[in-house]
């Protein structure tokens, strides 16, 4: 599916891969540890662009609810934009 951000380039948002449940899991895991590391897996494992790991990684809520740009809570579906900053939260339910 298409996503956007208001915040981030490119304007007109990525193509988000279908990830299945057990590797939203593993993405959110290697985000906590490093984003670095999470943005070389998504190019390697997955062969995204540079452009598009980061973009991803930028968006992946480290703990369901809470928005990754403001101090938003209540955040309640996946691909959510905070109704506080207008971020873009990939936001997993895992
Ligand atoms: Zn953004
Ligand atoms: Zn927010």
């Amino acid at each position: 599916m298409r996503v956007k951000c208001k915040n981030c380039l490119p304007k007109e948002g990525i193509d988000l891969p279908q990830f299945s449940q057990s590797e939203k899991k593993e993405l959110t895991k290697i985000k906590i540890e490093s984003g670095i590391k999470t943005v070389k897996v998504l190019m390697n494992q997955y062969g995204l662009s540079h452009l598009e790991s980061k973009y991803i990684v930028t968006h992946i809520n480290e703990n369901y609810g809470k928005c990754n740009q403001c101090d938003y809570l209540k955040l309640d579906e996946e691909n959510i934009i905070c109704p506080k900053c207008k971020a873009l939260n990939l936001n997993w339910i895992l």
